[in-house]
């Protein structure tokens, strides 16, 4: 990405937020041009019927970066999947808001989430999408923690595996702000009160 770090317009009202950075743009930009590459090995030959399952919104700037890094025909069904309510990261149930448009029966699906924390985001949308009878259904996920996340649960493409910390920027959000921030950061303790 080639916004300077320093463009003071671009992080106006964010940057004061930021207690530290987990991942530059630019190291995002290096592991996400590698898991393109990885799933563009996986999918070589069956591409047409390919779609890829964004589950909104947390994951927009992921999908928009990774699926320009894969080099052949896809589909593209969205998904917009609800659990948490600001900061706290024990939310409740998981609700589907907005269902797939786009048929997947006979497909392969390749679902694509920000991250993967207890896990029941991905297994609830896995086990709605399995029904309808894919022909695969695969796994990405831009960020992992593995110290919550089920050993049952497994992920065929992971970006990084963090500790247990509440991340915000690169889609990710803190109250519906901070999805634009280019990073993948943490917020500063108190902003989390
Ligand atoms: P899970 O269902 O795996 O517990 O949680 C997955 C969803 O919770 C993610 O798609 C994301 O929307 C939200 N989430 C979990 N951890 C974080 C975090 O550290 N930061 C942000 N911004 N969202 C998170
Ligand atoms: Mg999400």
């Amino acid at each position: 990405m080639s916004c300077r770090r320093d463009a003071g317009v671009y992080n106006r009202g964010m940057e004061q937020d930021i207690d530290r950075t987990l991942y530059t743009r630019e190291q995002i930009d290096r592991r996400v041009t590698e898991l393109g590459a990885q799933i563009a090995d996986t999918y070589r030959g069956v591409s047409a019927d390919l779609v890829i399952v964004p589950v909104l919104t947390g994951s927009i700037i992921f999908v928009a970066d990774l699926i320009r890094h894969l080099p052949f025909k896809m589909r593209i069904g969205l998904m917009t999947v609800s659990r948490y309510r600001g900061a706290t990261t024990e939310g409740g149930a998981t609700q589907i808001l907005r269902d797939l448009t786009v048929d997947i029966k006979d497909r392969h699906v390749l679902v694509v989430d920000d991250i993967l924390d207890t896990g029941n985001t991905l297994r609830t949308v896995s086990e709605q999408l399995r029904e309808r009878g894919p022909a695969s259904l695969r796994l990405c996920t831009l960020l992992r923690k593995p110290s919550k996340a089920p050993k049952d649960l497994v992920a065929d493409f992971v970006g990084f595996d963090i500790e247990d910390v509440f991340v915000v920027g690169y889609g990710l959000d803190f109250n519906d702000h901070y999805r634009n921030w280019p990073d993948l950061s943490v917020l500063r303790p108190e902003l989390y009160e």
